[in-house]
């Protein structure tokens, strides 16, 4: 592969890599290759978001879980968690507190339940949210796979944005981390319901997990594309001990390493490939080295998802090891990340709901719908 010739036809146009260019650019190693690929990935960021970044309030509801993933902190089966569900107010509270703080937006997240009752409750939640911000307050919800009704019923609550990974595009890997009665398919169809819907959809994958191919990943963007995500929101696989995938594996100095430069190298071929979908640098970023967050930015991300979960529950929301900043409030975050932003020399978008410019395209620019 000619590195530099690659680059520049991917910087010139989406989709124009090839699936085996896309695998070669994944298998990148040495230090001037990967940073030849993330100033690419940052160009074409800049071109379509300039120097700048989203920010999302994330709100961890509660590590309640039915699911049992084979990779995750908060699975049913993890005796070791002690379960919480944060009561409504307090929900609206802190959702009040980001707008308050001009965050633009929120993201409500939690472990998967499916019942009438917690339909009902995250409907009341959405609801007074888009009360109190005039529907300004964008509110992105993070909670599962659910029937189509029940994404029906929260999009008419007023919630705009719905973010599910895929986790892995590959329904042979897909099993391997999941027990027998997770269905890919399943998950399948709740993205395509959340889009009919109208919903801004958001997906991902975890990168490094055991037994990935660079070929599994490359069509994992492929997958992107192919289903018209909006936005994506994907990070590395980080071996949680208390879960039957990442017992026995410690997370050595070596093993961060190579898990980092996977989740930043996969942010740089998504964003030379897609061009314009939002992409988030997600928190596990950090987890695996203080300044991850940032490189996340500079690899071509636009999008960061500060915590504002009030700090008492942070603790016992632990999807992955390392978790940052859980002893820390929402205040001490807001200063920490404008400082870390700045630092690296974009601006954040305060008060911006922040919308994909893939959305507002596929929309055709009718941010009203949104
Ligand atoms: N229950 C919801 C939302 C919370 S889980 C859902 O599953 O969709 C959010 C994400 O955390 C998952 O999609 C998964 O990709 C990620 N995650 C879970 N365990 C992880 C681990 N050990 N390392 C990295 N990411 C993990
Ligand atoms: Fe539950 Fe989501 Fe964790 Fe799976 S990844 S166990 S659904 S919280």
């Amino acid at each position: 592969m000619e590195l530099p010739a690659v680059l520049r036809k991917a910087r010139e146009k989406r989709f124009a890599l090839t699936p085996q260019e896309i695998a070669a650019l994944l298998a990148l190693d040495a230090d001037a290759d990967l940073a030849a690929l993330f100033r690419s990935a940052y160009a074409v960021k800049c071109a379509h978001s300039g120097k700048n970044v989203s920010l999302r309030g994330l709100i961890e509801m509660g590590n309640v879980c039915a699911k049992n993933c084979l990779y995750c902190g908060i699975r049913r089966d993890n005796a070791k968690v002690e379960r919480f569900s944060i009561a409504g107010d307090q929900v609206v509270r802190m959702a009040e507190w980001a707008y308050r703080e001009r965050y633009g937006s929120v993201v409500i997240q939690s472990g998967e339940v499916e019942s009438d009752e917690h339909t009902e409750f995250v409907a009341a939640i959405v609801r007074k949210i888009a009360a109190f911000s005039g529907g300004e307050l964008s509110v992105t919800l993070s909670l599962g796979e659910q029937r189509g009704e029940v994404y029906r019923y929260w999009r008419e609550a007023g919630a705009r944005r719905y973010l599910l990974r895929i986790e892995t595009s590959s329904p042979e890997l897909y099993r391997s981390l999941h027990p027998s009665d997770h269905s890919f398919r399943r998950r399948l169809e709740c993205l395509r319901a959340l889009r009919e819907l109208g919903y801004q959809v958001g997906s991902g994958v975890m990168s490094g997990l055991p037994g990935q191919s660079v070929g599994q990943l490359a069509n994992d963007l492929l997958f992107f594309r192919d289903l018209d995500i909006d936005m994506i929101g994907m990070g590395p696989f980080v071996p949680h001990p208390d879960t039957p995938l990442g017992a026995g594996t410690p997370l050595s100095a070596e093993l961060r390493s190579r898990q980092l430069r996977i989740g930043l190298k996969m942010i740089a071929v998504a964003r030379l490939y897609l061009h314009d979908v939002n992409i988030a640098a997600t928190t596990v970023l950090q987890a695996l080295a203080p300044d991850g967050r940032e490189r996340g930015l500079l690899a071509g991300a636009n999008v960061l998802m500060p915590n504002i979960t009030d700090a008492e529950y942070r603790e016992k929301y632990r999807l992955y090891p390392d978790k940052p900043c859980i002893d820390e409030n929402a205040g001490q975050c807001r200063g920490c990340l404008s400082l870390r932003v700045a630092g690296i020399g974009e601006a954040i978008l305060w008060g911006q709901s922040g919308d994909s410019p893939h959305y507002l395209r596929r929309c055709g620019n009718r941010a009203d719908i949104a």
